[in-house]
């Protein structure tokens, strides 16, 4: 593996046993936000070769059950990201073992560092397709952690003319700042009502 970042599931696994529900029972490993180099390929891999680099989709889908069907792997109900949480090592690893439809190669443009960035970044880009951002939308980003800062660029590739991000902590909206906010507002003070009115972009 190249590289690998750290998710707030990972840090709450690591610093209190659980993430929600899921209560760690034996030892496991963390990371699922990866990019790595292929070291060997099995047999019925033909769109990758060792050598490739490639970013991954965290997940083991069954491909038989309902949501599979419908292209919703992502929420396959056998074996999806979470359960791949508990039973499987995970990539903050040298080698990380992972079924060959789910490796993805990278573009000559697109560096290892950002590779790691993919899995969170589909987060932001089907956020953005959810509220349907598109050219000349107006957008609203309550939140300029890693997430909130994806949904930043990609709703700006996807033409929003104007992005509002808030955020609690002023150096996450000067981060926001540089990369490309339109405006920040920082919240989370006494009085939300006059702070809303303050920006009525
Ligand atoms: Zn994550
Ligand atoms: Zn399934």
């Amino acid at each position: 593996m190249s590289r690998v970042g750290l998710c707030g599931s990972d840090l709450a696994m690591v610093y209190r046993g659980m993430l929600g529900d899921l209560v760690i029972q034996t030892p496991m490993g963390i990371g699922h936000e990866a990019s790595g180099v292929v070291a060997k390929c099995g047999s019925a891999v033909t769109h990758l070769k060792p050598g490739d680099r490639v970013t991954i989709e965290p997940g083991n889908c069954c491909g038989n059950c309902d949501f599979c069907k419908a292209g919703h792997y992502n929420n396959c109900v056998k074996d999806n990201f979470y359960t791949m949480s508990m039973p499987y090592p995970r990539c903050i690893a040298h080698y990380f073992k992972h079924r060959g439809d789910l490796c993805h190669k990278l573009p000559e443009t697109v560096s290892q560092e950002e590779g790691a960035l993919m899995e969170p970044f589909s987060v932001a880009i089907h956020a953005c397709r959810r509220s349907k951002v598109t050219a000349g939308t107006t957008v609203l980003v309550c939140g300029a952690g890693p997430i909130g800062l994806l949904c930043l660029l990609a709703a700006r590739a996807m033409g929003a003319k104007s992005i509002l991000v808030t955020d609690v902590r002023p150096e996450r909206l000067e981060t926001a700042s540089k990369m490309g906010a339109d405006f920040t507002m920082l919240v989370g003070g006494a009085d939300p009502q006059k702070e809303a009115k303050g920006s009525r972009r």
